[in-house]
């Protein structure tokens, strides 16, 4: 897209905020997700059936795997995660909730089904 007063695309160097002076980074760049749309990524089939699951999204990180020691497990070839056993109670959930949180690929869902 191009600005309307200089004609020079916006889609490289300062961020479109007129005002914030914030160089783009592809962080500040991430395009806006549609919360209408389903989320994207798609689920491992290693995951445990239950709400919990990982997507495809995840990169191996193993941040969700210290939060929530007896939930996550790594793959075979530890390029990824996966939901091993769905929480067995309260503590469990509120571990792999904090996990969500702290996943830097938001690739760990609650599918808001009954485990
Ligand atoms: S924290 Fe997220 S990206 Fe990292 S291993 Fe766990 S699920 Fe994957």
């Amino acid at each position: 897209m191009a600005n309307s007063l200089t004609g020079e695309s916006n889609l490289e160097g300062a961020c479109w905020h007129a005002s914030c002076g914030i160089v783009r980074t592809p962080v500040h760049a991430r395009p806006i997700i549609n919360l209408n749309s389903p989320m994207p990524g798609t689920r491992f089939t290693d995951n445990a059936p239950g709400k919990f699951y990982v997507t495809d999204d995840c990169d191996g990180c193993g941040i969700c795997f210290s939060y929530a020691l007896q939930n996550f497990m790594y793959s075979n070839d530890s390029s990824y995660y996966f939901i091993y056993q769905q929480p067995a109670d309260e503590r469990e959930e509120a571990d792999i909730r904090r996990a969500m949180e702290v996943c830097p690929q938001s690739c760990i869902r609650d599918d808001g089904e009954i485990s």
